[in-house]
């Protein structure tokens, strides 16, 4: 008797892998009973294709070598999938060895008769020794415990759970570089939702044949943040308007998002993974990001506030400000080098703070680079309203130490004593910080405003930890020293106001 699997759309899993492949199994097939080797068959049709590549083998009947057209599973799913194609008996003719028919790839359910509890499901069924090739995260169990406690000794699945597994390799969003790095990606939320987001956003978005990725993103790098951060960017610019989103696949984006009045009540989340490809994936890190309406939101106030300084494509520009972070090393300098950058969206992805990253770039990149070029016009505006929706700064503070910050840049150019920005951001603790501010009015004749005066109980200056008090008046000093004394050719793209 054939196994045959129940596809219900009234059923999600739970988890992320395997909704999405049920989300793609129920698009493919609709809901219904089917023959789970027919499915199988159907999915490894979709996951192993033709290379253009041509391969031979011996025809026995016909007594003489032909030729074929060569299958392996399509990039980045070979890593995962570890079945190779069954070439047959092997035989000797003139000296060379042919198999004897094309490989067959091949793979089976292989269930066990007995029935037993199902690991992710928990229904009662004939299970399999789940395999990497249904379900990526069987890489590493160990470092993975969290999300799948008690299956140290290796997942039990029912047909239908392996099967989801199997297809979730064609509901994933997927970012590669060359051989260093592989990002992936998957939605999650319930499964009606999901499945209207697979339908009319993922698939949409979703590109073939490219070795680089299967989906665009507005910045990408090889770490995880960064590159999850590009392509929320990337889904975020396609929700007032796309070339590749039908209206209805804007309008469900809009709502998951939380971009209309009404909003879908089901959270989105998104699941990061990063590996090094290799032979096989070896997994770095996994990670869930859940405030995504949220980050939509900072995301519409970004452009709100580019507008206001007439920024001619907020959104760009945004990209332009959120990607400069990176510096390029090595002899030829033919490798971005771009922690600055994952850490400052790390910091906004989980909606902490990314001044401490902002501070660092400025002081040991951008400071240091032969050509000293400042932050990218509008950064420190979209930085300030980080401040204020975020981190709760008040306005009449920040205005204070922009002010400051610019006069102090300035005054430490024109008198040569960078020095002393140097000093500012070393600064320990209150006392230090309070030495450096004596010098500056001492060595560069500035006034200090009386705000910074006052250090209050556990060590606050205007109700701000002290720190990050310095840390923004390192970043706003610093940035006005590079702009005084930016090479020539970078005034045109820094010439508006940075200071907020
Ligand atoms: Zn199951």
């Amino acid at each position: 008797m054939p196994t045959t699997i129940r596809l219900d759309p009234s059923r999600p899993i739970g988890n992320f892998w395997i909704d999405m492949g049920l989300v793609v199994l129920l698009e493919q097939f609709g809901p219904g009973t089917y023959d789970a080797n027919d499915i199988l068959q159907r999915l490894r049709s979709r996951i192993a294709q033709k290379t253009g590549n041509i391969g031979q083998y011996y025809d026995e009947a016909a007594g003489q070598p032909r030729e074929y057209e060569k299958i392996n599973w399509v990039y980045p799913t070979n890593l995962f999938i570890k079945v190779s194609g069954q070439p047959g008996k092997k035989v000797k003719i003139n000296d060379k060895e042919y198999p004897t028919q094309p490989p067959v790839f091949d793979f089976k359910l292989d269930l066990k008769k007995k029935p037993s509890l199902c690991d992710m499901c928990g229904d009662e069924a004939p299970v399999t020794d789940a395999k990497m090739w249904m379900f990526p995260f069987l890489v590493d169990l160990q470092r993975f415990a969290n999300f799948y406690p008690g299956v140290k000794r290796g997942m039990r699945l029912c047909a239908r759970c392996a099967l989801a597994g199997l297809a979730g390799y064609l509901g994933w969003l997927w970012k590669a570089q060359g051989k260093d790095v592989l990002h992936f990606f998957i939605f999650h939320t319930d499964l009606p939702e999901l499945r209207r987001l697979y339908r009319v956003v993922i698939r949409p978005l979703t590109v073939e044949g490219d070795r680089g990725g299967n989906v665009r993103t507005a910045l990408a790098g090889k770490y995880i943040h960064e590159t999850t951060l590009g392509l929320l960017l990337e889904l975020f610019g396609q929700v007032r308007a796309s070339d590749r989103l039908s209206d209805e696949g804007r309008q469900a984006l809009a709502e998951l998002l939380g971009a209309v009045e009404n909003p879908s009540p089901a959270p989105l989340m998104l699941y990061a993974v990063t590996g090094i490809p290799g032979q096989a994936f070896n997994m770095q890190a996994l990670r869930e990001f859940t405030k995504l309406q949220s980050l939509y939101r900072l995301y519409e106030r970004w452009l709100e506030a580019l507008r206001l300084i007439n920024s001619a494509n907020p959104h760009q520009q945004l990209v332009s400000i959120l990607s400069q972070f990176s510096t390029r090393q090595g002899k030829k300098k033919n490798y971005e080098e771009s922690i600055w950058r994952d850490r400052i969206a790390w910091a906004i992805l989980e909606f902490g703070d990314p001044f401490p990253k902002i501070e660092q770039f400025l002081f040991e990149v951008r400071a240091r680079e032969e050509k000293k070029y400042p932050l990218r016009a509008g950064t420190l505006e979209v930085f300030n309203q980080y401040l204020k929706e975020v981190l709760a700064m008040d306005e009449g503070l920040q205005r204070v130490l922009a002010g400051f910050g610019h006069s102090l840049g300035t005054a430490a150019q024109e008198h040569n004593e960078m020095g002393l920005l140097y000093a500012l951001r070393n600064a320990k603790n209150p006392e230090d910080f309070y030495r450096v501010l004596n010098d500056v009015q001492f060595r560069l004749n500035l006034t200090v405003p009386s705000a910074l005066l006052n250090i209050e109980k556990g060590e606050r200056i205007a109700g701000v930890p002290w720190v990050r008090v310095k840390t923004l008046l390192s970043i706003y000093a610093m940035n006005s020293f590079l702009r005084k004394g930016a090479p020539a050719e970078a005034s045109d793209v820094n010439s508006t106001s940075m200071e907020g």
